[in-house]
C-alpha cells in the first residue's frame, strides 16, 4: 500500500511510514495511491461470508505486501472478537449496532486493529524506543484506544480530553485504566486537544525526545478496519434479499462516513449516503453553499460529533476529485438540534421499542428526512455508534431504566481514576511531556 498527502499528490510513503508518521509533515492526510476494486465475485457472494472473513479480504487488498496474509487474519481474528450485528425495525429500517466492543463504541474496530497493527510493525523495528501514542478525544476515542492499546508491550498511551465536556461514564473509561495509559483533562474544547496533539507532531524536540505517534481517526490504520462493517452490513442485509441500500452515518470528524466511502470506491454497492450531524454543521453548509467555513465546535448531547472543523473531511473531497457536484451526487449532509435529538430518542423508543444513543438518533433523523423527499424500495440502514448507556444523562427516566447496561460498565465504577490537569497552552503540554517520560 503506498500513500499520499492530501496536500502532496506527488508524495509516495509506505504503509508502515502511514502509520506511525499518522501525518504527513505538510499537515494533509495520509491517502491510499490506489483504492483496489474487490472482485465483483466476492461482492456477489458477500452474503456467503463472516465478518472475519471480510475483514481479511479487504485488508489484504488494501493493505498488500507489509503484513502477509496469515499474520494479518490472526491480527483480525484477536481485534475483531466481537459483532457487528443489523437489527431490523421494519423493512426498510435497520440498525447496524457498532457498539458490542469493549468501550461499547464504534472506535473499538479502528482502535483494536491499529494498535495491533502497530505492535506488530513495532516487532519487526530493531531497537526501538516505546511507542508513545497521542490522543485527542471528545469522548469515545479515548475509551476504545485506552481500551485498545491496554497492556500491549512496548506501546503507551496519553489521552486529553476536553474537561467537564465528556459523560462521566466516559471520564471514567478514559481515567481508570492505569498500566500503560495516562489521561489529560484539558481546560478547554476537543478542538483545543487536537491542536495540542497536532502541536506536539510538529515540534521537533519532542520529535527526537520521544517516538510518537496519533491514535485519532486520521490515522490511515484507524480507517481502514471501518471499512470492513459496511461489507458485513451488506452480506446480512443481502441474507434477507435487500441489495437496495441506503447508510446513515452519525458524523464529527468524518472518519466513519469516509470508511463507507472507500468501501463504496471498492465496489460495495450503495444507493446513497447521508453525513448526519449535531449543530456541528460545517459539513452540511459547505453542501448548501459550496463554501468550506470552519466553525468553533458547540457543545451538545451528541458531544462525540462536537467538531467544528471535521479533520476527515479533506480525505472525501479527494475521493471526489474535489468535486462537490459529484460528492452531492452521493453523499446528502443533515444538521440536527439537541431537541431533535431528544425527539429522534423519543421516536425510536416509540415507534419501535428501540433505545438508541444520542448519536445513533441523529442518524435515525437523517433516514426519516431522507425517505420523505425520496420515496423508494431501499433499506435505509443507520449506524448505531455507542451504546446508549454511556450517555444517562440524555435519556427521560421511563427509558433510561429500560437499558440494559453490560457487564463492562457495571464493573467501571469502582476502579480508582487517575488524571491530570491542564491548560490549552502548548508550552504547558511539552513541558508535561518532557518531564514525565
Ligand atoms: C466518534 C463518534 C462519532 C463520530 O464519528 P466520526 O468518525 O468522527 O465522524 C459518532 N458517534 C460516536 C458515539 C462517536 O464516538
Amino acid at each position: 500500500m503506498k500513500l499520499y498527502s492530501t496536500n502532496n499528490k506527488d508524495l509516495s510513503v509506505s504503509f508502515r511510514e502511514a502509520v506511525f508518521n499518522s501525518l504527513p509533515s505538510d499537515k494533509g492526510l495520509y491517502m491510499p495511491v490506489e483504492i483496489p476494486s474487490l472482485s465483483s465475485d466476492f461482492i456477489a457472494k458477500l452474503d456467503q461470508y463472516s465478518l472475519q472473513e471480510i475483514a481479511l479480504e479487504v485488508a489484504k487488498n488494501l493493505i498488500g505486501n507489509p503484513i502477509p496474509a496469515a499474520d494479518l487474519n490472526a491480527l483480525i481474528a484477536e481485534a475483531l472478537n466481537f459483532d457487528a450485528p443489523v437489527v431490523f425495525l421494519d423493512k426498510h429500517t435497520a440498525v447496524l449496532e457498532l457498539f458490542h466492543g469493549p468501550s461499547l463504541a464504534f472506535k473499538d474496530f479502528g482502535a483494536r486493529f491499529m494498535s495491533r497493527v502497530m505492535a506488530y510493525l513495532s516487532k519487526e523495528e530493531k531497537n526501538h524506543k516505546v511507542l508513545d501514542v497521542l490522543v485527542a478525544t471528545s469522548g469515545d476515542t479515548g475509551g476504545a484506544v485506552a481500551l485498545g492499546f491496554l497492556g500491549v508491550a512496548g506501546t503507551r498511551v496519553t489521552i486529553l480530553y476536553p474537561k467537564g465536556k465528556v459523560s462521566p461514564v466516559q471520564e471514567q473509561q478514559l481515567t481508570s485504566n492505569d498500566q500503560n495509559i495516562r489521561a489529560i483533562a484539558i481546560d478547554g474544547t476537543f478542538d483545543d486537544c487536537q491542536t495540542l496533539v497536532k502541536e506536539a507532531f510538529n515540534d521537533p524536540e519532542l520529535a527526537s525526545a520521544f517516538r510518537l505517534t496519533s491514535a485519532n481517526s486520521i490515522n490511515i490504520a484507524r480507517l481502514i478496519p471501518q471499512t470492513f462493517y459496511y461489507f458485513h452490513a451488506y452480506a446480512q442485509l443481502l441474507r434477507q434479499g435487500i441489495k437496495n441500500i441506503v447508510f446513515a452515518v452519525p458524523s464529527g470528524n468524518f472518519g466513519n462516513i469516509g470508511a463507507g466511502l472507500v468501501a463504496h470506491k471498492m465496489g460495495l454497492p450503495v444507493k446513497h449516503f447521508l453525513a448526519a450531524t449535531n449543530s456541528n454543521d460545517t459539513v452540511p453548509r459547505f453542501l448548501e453553499t459550496d463554501s468550506y467555513e470552519p466553525k468553533p465546535s458547540i457543545q451538545t448531547l451528541s458531544n462525540a460529533m462536537d467538531v467544528g472543523n471535521p479533520s476527515n473531511w479533506i480525505r472525501i473531497m479527494d475521493l471526489f476529485e474535489k468535486d462537490s457536484s459529484l460528492l452531492k451526487e452521493k453523499v446528502t449532509a443533515y444538521a440536527f438540534s439537541d431537541e431533535d435529538t431528544r425527539r429522534g430518542i423519543e421516536e425510536l423508543y416509540t415507534d419501535y421499542g428501540y433505545i438508541a444513543c444520542p448519536h445513533t438518533a441523529i442518524a435515525y433523523l437523517a433516514t426519516e428526512a431522507y425517505k420523505e423527499k425520496n420515496p423508494g424500495d431501499y433499506t435505509a440502514v443507520f449506524l448505531a455508534t455507542a451504546h446508549p448507556c454511556k450517555f444517562p444523562e440524555v435519556f427521560p427516566p421511563e427509558i433510561l431504566a429500560a437499558i440494559d447496561t453490560p457487564e463492562q460498565v457495571k464493573s467501571l465504577a469502582s476502579r480508582p481514576s487517575k488524571k491530570e490537569e491542564l491548560g490549552t497552552a502548548f508550552q504547558g503540554f511539552k513541558q508535561w511531556l518532557l518531564a514525565n517520560r
